[in-house]
C-alpha cells in the first residue's frame, strides 16, 4: 500500500465516560480508555453490554453523562456534533445511498466538505483501485453484492481520511466465507493506512483476528483490556476465560501445600479445601486410559470430525464432562475410553464474576 493513503494517526481518549439514558439504568458505567494513534481496538461482549454506546460516544452520536470527556489527541471533542468530528463509520447495514452509482457514494464525504472536483475524482479513484472495486465505479450499489456493499460503504468511510474508523458489526450481515475474505481485507486496510479504528462484534474470532487490543464489556463494565493472547491466555475472571474460547472446568481439592486433582498432585499456595480450575482444551493432552502419569480417565461420549482435528466430550464421571481435541486421524470415536493428561502451568485459578 502506498505512502499517500497513509492517514494521521490520532490518539482517543474517554475519561470518565459513562452513560445513563432518561428513565432507563445506567448503561455504561464511567469508562477510562486511551486507544493510540494506529491502534485497531475491538469492543468485545455479549448482547446489550454496552459496546454500541461507547463507540457512538466516540463518534459523537451519543453524548457522555457529565464529567464525561472524549479527546482526539490534545482536542477536546466531547461537545463537537459528528459532523465536526471527522470520523468514518461502518455499520452492518451499509447505509448506502442505494440509487447512487459506486464512485457517487463514495464521492459524496468529499463533496459534503467541498473537495473540488479534480481532487475528488482523483481521491476517488484511488479509493476504488484499493478497495478492487475499480471495475464497479458506475454500477449502482443496488445491483452489488453484500460483500461488494460493505467495500463500498469502507471506501466511502476511508476516502475522506478520517481521524478514526468506526466499526461497528461490519461482517454480522454476511455468510460465513464472505465474512472470512472481508475480514482479511479489512486486516489488510488497517494495518496498512495506519488509521486508528474501533471495531465492535460480538464475535471472538473477529476480535482476536483484528484487534490489536480488545476490550471485553460486560454488562456496562470492562470485564478486561489486552491483546488478544493475553484476553485468550491470561483471562483474569470466569466470565472472561468462558466468553473467549472453549474452556474446561476441573475440580480438585488443596491440602497441605499440594493440589489433588483425580490421580495427580501438584504444588499448591492456596488455602485447604475444594478448589476449581479452568482449562483449556488445547492444554489437555490425550492418552490410553491408566497410561503413567495420567490425571483423569474419561469415556468419549461424542466425537466431531472439524477436518484438522477432532474435537471430543468426554465424561469423567466427576464435574461437567470436558472438551479435549484429538489429532485429525486419531481415530477416537464415542465410547472409547481415554486418559486425560493436564498440564498443571495451564491450569487456571480465577475468580467468578
Ligand atoms: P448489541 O450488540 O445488542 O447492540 P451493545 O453491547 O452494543 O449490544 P448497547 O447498544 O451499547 O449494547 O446498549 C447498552 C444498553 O443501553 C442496553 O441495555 C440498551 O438497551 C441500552 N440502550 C442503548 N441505547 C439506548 C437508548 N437510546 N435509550 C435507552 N436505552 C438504550
Amino acid at each position: 500500500m502506498t505512502d499517500r493513503f497513509h492517514l494521521d494517526a490520532v490518539p482517543i481518549r474517554l475519561e470518565s465516560c459513562g452513560k445513563t439514558f432518561p428513565g432507563g439504568s445506567r448503561a455504561l458505567e464511567p469508562l477510562d480508555l486511551t486507544i493510540r494513534g494506529g491502534e485497531t481496538i475491538v469492543f468485545l461482549g455479549p448482547s446489550g453490554c454496552g459496546k454500541t454506546t461507547t463507540l457512538r460516544m466516540i463518534a459523537g452520536l451519543e453524548s457522555p453523562d457529565p464529567g464525561g470527556r472524549v479527546w482526539f489527541g490534545e482536542e477536546d471533542v466531547t461537545a463537537l456534533p459528528i459532523e465536526r468530528r471527522n470520523v468514518g463509520m461502518v455499520f452492518q447495514s451499509y447505509a448506502l445511498f442505494p440509487n447512487m452509482s459506486v464512485a457517487e457514494n463514495v464521492a459524496y464525504g468529499l463533496k459534503v466538505r467541498r473537495v473540488e472536483r479534480a481532487d475528488r475524482e482523483r481521491r476517488v479513484e484511488e479509493m476504488l483501485d484499493l478497495m478492487h472495486l475499480g471495475a464497479f465505479a458506475g454500477r449502482r450499489v443496488d445491483q452489488l453484492s453484500g460483500g461488494q456493499r460493505q467495500r463500498v460503504a469502507l471506501a466511502r468511510a476511508l476516502v475522506v481520511r478520517p481521524r478514526v474508523l468506526l466499526l461497528d458489526e461490519p461482517l454480522t450481515a454476511l455468510d460465513a466465507k464472505l465474512r472470512d475474505s472481508l475480514r482479511l481485507d479489512i486486516d489488510r486496510l488497517l494495518r496498512g493506512l495506519g488509521v486508528t479504528a474501533v471495531y465492535v462484534t460480538h464475535d471472538q474470532g473477529e476480535a482476536m483476528a483484528l484487534g490489536d487490543r480488545i476490550v471485553v464489556m460486560a454488562k456496562g463494565r470492562v470485564a478486561q483490556i489486552g491483546t488478544p493472547r493475553d484476553i485468550y491466555h491470561r483471562p483474569t475472571d470466569g466470565f472472561v476465560a468462558d466468553f473467549i474460547g472453549a474452556m474446561n472446568r476441573v475440580s480438585g481439592q488443596a491440602q497441605s501445600g499440594a493440589l489433588r486433582l483425580g490421580r495427580g498432585a501438584f504444588p499448591w499456595s492456596g488455602p485447604d479445601g475444594p478448589v476449581e480450575l479452568l482449562i483449556r482444551p488445547e492444554d489437555i493432552a490425550l492418552a490410553a486410559e491408566g497410561e503413567e502419569d495420567t490425571h483423569l480417565d474419561g469415556l468419549v461420549a461424542a466425537a466431531v470430525f472439524l477436518g484438522d482435528r477432532t474435537r471430543l466430550v468426554v465424561e469423567t464421571g466427576d464435574g461437567p464432562p470436558l472438551t479435549v481435541d484429538a489429532a485429525s486421524r486419531s481415530g477416537l470415536a464415542r465410547g472409547d475410553r481415554v486418559g486425560l493428561r493436564l498440564d498443571p502451568s495451564r491450569l487456571l485459578n480465577l475468580p467468578q464474576p
